[in-house]
């Protein structure tokens, strides 16, 4: 069996090229940049004030100096007067600065008298309280770059450039399919024998909070044709993640239906607990390649799974270079006893005091209970190897995004 290194390895090679798009601005967040981005102004587009005050020639500016008034001139307007030795233009934060002008006196260091401003400050820099055109960015320049992540400042940013068609990485298609006689959708009751599918719901959210295009295609009865024609479906999309059906019992048919479909069996188990019996293969054709991943049917291990293995496909697909689950370290609250010769990723709760972080490997009451995984954030990794860690040992850990 192949160890989770390998298996990572062997799926990354068989990555598919990111495809750019365009996506609107209103969209954008969570989407990386296909392209470098330049700006089609300079901000400011012109010279203009910081602040609601006077616009002056900044030797003119003395305690108890009394200026002539030209004019107003609000945000939005253009001075149409040039300011002169011993004259001054009332001006609005964000108004261009008038021409004569070099510095703008903040009006709380002003008094008004008629057509006249006294000033109440003893001199003033010039350039004070003024931002030069350009200062903050200038036309043609490239202001974000290929591979930014775009958070809602970028998008600010982006509004500000004129950047309103962004080129971005497209988002995979997904499609997940539930495979197992017992199961009945989550908005059934179960009878005698059957459990509702939370798989399906749980790994299409995962998918779309690592920012794919996510779609479930329900639940699909142990049965090799209605199997195979969920798969055909499934096949159109990027990338096909299957739950259950992938161990030894007798009616865990993906691999068989898989393969039915042409899909490449890139490797089938690896030594991981829990996830041991992941499935993952490629159906490959000129123009695409579909990525396809037979998770185990237990929850956990199908969390487990999806994290370590199909999160960093989605991740690449859409350009991202960062790593999805950020690894840390932190002092085990309770013993813990690693038994077997897998590796073990283990749902944990994560938390920091006073500086320290402190991971608890939960509890869980079998493998199927979804309650206590509710409190995990974090996998609390042990190596393989029968070994106890004591209660205070430094672990590493794999932070769970939120
Ligand atoms: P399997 O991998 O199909 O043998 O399933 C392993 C265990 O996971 C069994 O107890 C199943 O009932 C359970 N299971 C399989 N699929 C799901 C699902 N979609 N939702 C919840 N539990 C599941
Ligand atoms: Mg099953």
């Amino acid at each position: 069996m192949i160890s989770v290194d390998q298996a990572l390895t062997k799926i990354m090679a068989r990555l598919p090229e990111c495809r750019p798009t365009h996506c609107t601005l209103s969209n954008a967040v969570g989407y990386v940049l296909a392209e470098d981005v330049q700006s089609d102004i300079d901000s400011p587009p012109y010279d203009k004030s910081l602040v609601d005050g006077y616009a002056v020639i900044a030797d003119d500016v003395q305690r108890n100096v009394v200026l002539d008034v030209l004019e107003e001139v609000l945000a939005g307007q253009t001075p149409t007067k040039i300011v002169r030795t011993k004259t001054a233009i009332q001006i609005m934060t964000g108004a261009p600065l008038p021409q004569g002008a070099n510095a703008v006196v903040m009006i709380e260091q002003t008094s008004r008298d008629g057509q006249k401003v006294i000033i109440h400050q003893d001199a003033i820099q010039p350039e004070a309280n003024v931002m030069r055109q350009a200062t903050s960015l200038s036309q043609g320049e490239i202001i974000l770059s290929k591979g930014t992540l775009i958070r809602p400042i970028e998008v600010g940013i982006l509004a500000e450039i004129g950047c309103t068609n962004v080129p971005v990485y497209q988002p995979p298609k997904l499609a997940v399919i539930s495979t197992g006689d017992e199961l009945v959708q989550a908005t059934t009751t179960p009878h005698g024998g059957q459990i509702r599918n939370s798989n399906g719901p749980l790994l299409q959210a995962l998918a779309t909070s690592f920012g794919a295009e996510a779609q479930s295609l329900g639940i699909g009865i142990d049965d090799f044709q209605t199997l195979s024609d969920l798969v055909a479906t499934g096949l159109e999309s990027d990338i096909l993640i299957l739950s259950g059906g992938v161990s030894a019992g007798v009616k865990d048919l993906v691999p068989a239906v898989l393969e039915q479909h042409g899909v490449e069996q890139v490797f089938h188990k690896l030594k991981l607990k829990p996830g041991k019996p992941l499935w993952f293969g490629v159906l490959s054709s000129a123009d695409r390649q579909i990525m396809v991943f037979g998770l185990p049917g237990n929850p956990v291990s199908s969390l487990v799974c999806f994290l370590l293995f199909v999160a960093p496909v989605i991740f690449r697909m859409t350009g991202k270079h960062s790593e999805c689950l950020r690894e840390t370290t932190a002092c085990l609250t309770t013993d813990f006893q690693q038994r077997g010769d897998r590796p073990t990723y283990f749902p944990a709760q994560l938390t920091e005091r006073n500086g320290n972080r402190y991971v608890t490997p939960l509890a869980w009451k079998g493998s199927a209970d979804q309650r206590t995984l509710s409190e995990a954030n974090a996998l609390a990794f042990f190596e393989a190897g029968n070994q106890l860690y004591p209660n205070g040992e430094e672990i590493s850990v794999f932070e769970i995004p939120s």
